[in-house]
């Protein structure tokens, strides 16, 4: 039966490290229970154990060994941070200690019913200080399972500043069975405050070869090997979206409107055209995948606020009512922002992809293209525009994103790499 780590494709390492620190986590635990009145003094009991494991073999500065209050988890978008947070989570409830994957601590933690453990998966631009205060404080309850409370923040590099000093009182006053497991891109102060992220030990991941990307959707999702194959190498390592590509025609089909767009710029007409078309798709992306939640949510509301109700107090209800549909839609709206930026963001991964592989074949590098499919038209591309031609261009996509990401407006980033991209 495969374990909690399973599914964590390429990251060998920090799986070790993870192992280890569960397993001085479980002997913590059961430190703790041969000692009830001296339960609370968790920093003592992880010290010992961790001494204790050096006795064992283990050198007691060994990273890996021990067990901490605040991890996070870095690496590049799709290389499974929030996949490994969730199976530490997972380890940290085994019953077992050892991340089983198939008792009810394993179990309920995968599936997103542990009650001891929380999830922040941001759905706008950033998490506020009121969603973090209210987090916390309930992350310093007693586990109701006896082990951990556990509180995984997906996308810490969205914390707003208020936010994150929140998070930092608890990180650095930890209540005693209180684990964070925070992931960011990067431990770069530009993703995650330097004082938070000296009280955290750090997971690195790695990007995943293609070759274990494609080997776990065969294995896992049970897709066609040579699907698979060409999947995680138009990925470029982002399992998630290796997966899609696999199984959503929609998903192909954006994919190769994106992947059409070099031969598409013919002219200055022609290039702004691409910047709306590019724009556009992404908007009717984003529309589709928060429409049916909006509405959902929207209707729950207004069942919850009794809509239309009449007698006493309704007036009163009405004027409250119509802060919380405010607040609904404010929330709504910065997440189909998120929403369209992660849609523009993912078209320019893939265009990147394919002048980088115009480079490498202009600069004649034996390495494989991203894009098997339109390696034909990269090739092309390599004799007209030589080495420089391509670089230039596919530092342009590199521009936009960065441009975008620094709150440039998308329409604005994306003409001006068009132009670039059609005047070389
Ligand atoms: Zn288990």
């Amino acid at each position: 039966m495969p374990d909690v780590f399973a599914d964590l494709v390429g990251q060998d390492e920090a799986v070790d490290t993870l192992r280890r620190a569960a397993a001085a986590a479980a002997a913590v635990l059961r430190a703790a229970a041969h000692r009830p009145d001296e339960a609370d003094e968790l920093a003592a009991l992880v010290e010992e154990v961790e001494v204790a494991s050096g006795a064992s073999g283990v050198s007691p500065g060994d990273p890996g060994a021990g067990m901490t209050h605040a991890w996070i988890f870095t690496g590049p978008p799709g290389s499974g941070r929030s996949v490994a947070a969730r199976a530490f989570a997972a380890a940290l409830q085994c019953v077992h200690g050892t991340g089983c994957g198939t008792c009810p601590g394993c179990h309920t933690t995968l599936a997103g019913t542990h009650a001891d453990v929380r999830l922040v998966v941001p759905e706008g631009l950033s998490i506020g200080v009121s969603e973090m205060r209210a987090l916390v404080l309930r992350a310093a309850s007693t586990p109701s399972g006896g082990r951990w409370q556990v509180v995984v923040i997906e996308d810490a590099d969205r914390l707003t500043e208020a936010a994150g000093n929140a998070l930092l009182k608890a990180v650095e006053e930890p209540p005693p069975r209180t684990v964070f497991l925070l992931c960011a891109p990067s431990t770069h102060p530009d993703d995650i405050s330097v004082t938070i992220r000296s009280r955290c030990r750090v997971v690195p991941l790695r990007q995943p070869p293609p070759d274990a990307v494609a080997e776990v959707l065969a294995r896992r999702d049970g897709i066609a090997p040579d699907v698979a194959r060409w999947a995680a190498a138009a990925a470029q390592g982002h399992v998630g979206r290796a997966r899609r590509l696999a199984r959503d025609p929609e998903a192909r089909k954006r994919r190769d409107a994106v992947l059409a767009v070099p031969r598409r710029l013919t002219g200055v007409g022609a290039a702004f055209d691409a910047a709306s078309a590019l724009i556009e798709a992404a908007e009717a992306e984003a529309e589709a995948s928060v429409a049916e939640t909006d509405a959902a949510e929207r209707a729950a509301l207004e069942t919850a606020l009794g809509a239309g109700g009449t007698g006493r107090g309704a007036a009163g209800a009405i004027r409250g009512a119509a802060g919380q549909l405010k607040e609904l839609e404010k929330r709504q709206k910065s997440r189909a922002t998120r929403a369209q930026r992660d849609a523009l963001d993912r078209a320019l991964v893939d265009l990147a992809g394919f002048y980088r592989d115009a480079l490498t074949m202009a600069l004649r590098a034996s390495v494989a293209p991203v894009h098997t499919d339109t390696a034909s038209l990269a090739e092309a591309g390599a004799r007209k525009w030589d080495a420089e031609g391509a670089l230039r261009r596919l530092e342009a996509v590199l521009a936009c994103r960065a441009a975008i990401e620094a709150n440039v407006k998308p329409r604005i980033a994306v003409e001006a790499m068009m132009l670039a991209l059609w005047k070389g």
